[in-house]
């Protein structure tokens, strides 16, 4: 009889970039003889792939290593990757003493050999191994074994780590200095993605716009164009840009390649110049508002969405008003609001006037109720429009087709009678129903 096959369960949470982080982690581990499985129950090595962007994220990991603490009795190893690893580190061994695996995300090629330490040590008591890296790392994380959840639309990271160190932002910390691929290795992995059958890429970094080609052979805007003209390669997405970095030649690609879509997530956090002068966001309310000056210039009508945080230290109700008012000026087609949060090693932690949190619960349900107001009104526009759809997924209980328009948007629909559209094929639908957060239509043949 062989060696029982050693099992891995992985939960992630947070952000894009943690997710395709984990395909990476998913991939390394298959590599390595591991099977992957669904339960905690029939693991052998439990692993959770963490965020702290806010509080309530950091917790969610500890809450769930307090539930399955007792499993360690039948020998399972329990592993915490990503952000709250590497922000905590060897304190994480205190908190929860079952750990066995501390690992931040610039430490991930090393997972092999920290593996290895692992199973060397199984029954041997519980051990203790550490992937730290400082923040002065060069190398990001590239394999060739990412094991990718969606047969037809898969992210590629282009650049890891970010230098802009924001006020209120952990990221800076805990995911290392600013260093991006070179444009040719990932236009190498787009066009092998276009050969195993994708259709749909996504370009991800924490600031996907400051990307420096270490080769030195193109800018983000033409590498975005140069991943869209690869063949096969029918829509690309790119996130998250920072304002500072947004130049019009971003949207002078996507005017001029068809398959760029027509979507940019541009957060701009605060309508305050103040505020985001204490954010240290290196732009001003005017400097944002030229930028979407410039896209709403465009050929094609480009959908923008938003991130908000209200309630930043010193944030008075003029400050907001500002924000609600940027709403109303620039009328996003959706936003992510946030209550701040105060974060470790953030130099926001030290400002005074912190805001109640009853008085941040208040200005966030003003600030939604007010951008579901405009989306409501917004998505009317699409209305009897004809718009390609990928289709996503099928909903049973109302017996409709999920689709996702290049401008990002969910496009539930139905089709005519003894049609079955293909998952991750493109089908023409028209828009005969509109809701704040989504769209209803029927498939046209
Ligand atoms: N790099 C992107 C940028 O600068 O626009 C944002 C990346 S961050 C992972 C995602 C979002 O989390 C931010 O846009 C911000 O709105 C939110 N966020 C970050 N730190 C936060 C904090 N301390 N409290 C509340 N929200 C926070
Ligand atoms: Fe955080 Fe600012 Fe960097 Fe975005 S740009 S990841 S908000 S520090």
């Amino acid at each position: 009889m062989g060696e029982p096959q050693k099992t891995f369960y992985l939960e992630t949470f947070g952000c894009q970039m943690n997710v395709h982080d984990s395909e990476k982690v998913v991939g390394t581990l298959m590599a390595q003889g591991y099977r992957q499985v669904s339960t905690v129950e029939e693991a052998g090595l439990i692993l959770y792939n963490t965020c702290s962007i806010r509080d309530k994220a950091e917790q969610k990991v500890f809450h769930r290593l307090a539930d399955y603490k007792k499993l360690q009795a039948q020998g399972k190893k329990f592993g915490v990757l990503g952000c709250v690893a590497q922000q905590e580190g060897e304190k994480i061994f205190e908190r929860a003493p079952h750990v066995s695996l501390v690992c931040g995300s610039a430490s991930y090629r090393n997972l092999p050999q920290m593996l290895v330490q692992i199973e060397a040590q199984i029954g041997a008591g519980n051990c203790r191994v550490t992937g730290l890296d400082d923040r002065e790392t060069d190398e990001c994380f590239e394999t060739e074994f990412t094991a990718r959840t969606n047969p037809h639309r898969g992210y590629i990271t282009i650049i890891e780590g970010c230098d802009k160190f924001c006020a209120y932002c952990v990221v800076p910390f805990t995911r290392g200095k600013e260093r991006s691929r070179t444009s040719d290795s990932v236009l190498a992995e787009a066009c092998q993605m276009a050969d195993q059958g994708y259709s749909e890429v996504q370009l991800l970094g924490q600031n996907v716009n400051s990307y420096k080609d270490p080769a030195g052979k193109k800018s983000f805007a033409e590498l975005l164009a140069a991943v869209g003209e690869v063949p096969g390669i029918k829509r690309v997405r790119f996130t998250t840009s920072h304002p500072r970095d947004f130049g019009r030649d971003i949207v002078a690609a996507i005017d001029s390649v068809p398959t760029l879509c027509d979507h940019v997530h541009l957060p701009v956090q605060s309508g305050s110049t103040r505020v985001l002068d204490a954010m240290q966001r290196l732009y001003t309310r005017d400097q944002y508002l030229e930028r979407i000056a410039w896209m709403k210039a465009a050929k094609r009508e480009i959908s923008i969405t938003t991130d908000i945080i209200v309630g930043f230290p010193g944030e008075t109700e003029a400050d907001f008003e500002q924000t609600l008012s940027l709403l109303d000026e620039v009328e996003y087609d959706g936003i992510f609001g946030f209550k701040y949060s105060p974060r470790p090693n953030t130099p926001s932690l030290k400002f005074e006037d912190a805001i109640p949190d009853e008085e941040k619960a208040r200005r966030l349900s003003v600030l939604q109720e007010k951008q579901r107001e405009i989306q409501r009104r917004r998505n009317e526009r699409h209305l009897g429009q004809i718009a390609e759809v990928m289709v996503e997924g099928r909903n049973d209980a109302r017996g409709q087709w999920i689709g996702r328009t290049s401008q990002n948007k969910v496009l539930n629909f139905k089709a005519p009678e003894g049609l079955t559209p293909v998952l991750g094929s493109y089908v023409p639908v028209v828009t005969t129903g509109c809701f704040p957060n989504s769209l209803l239509g029927q498939m046209v043949i």
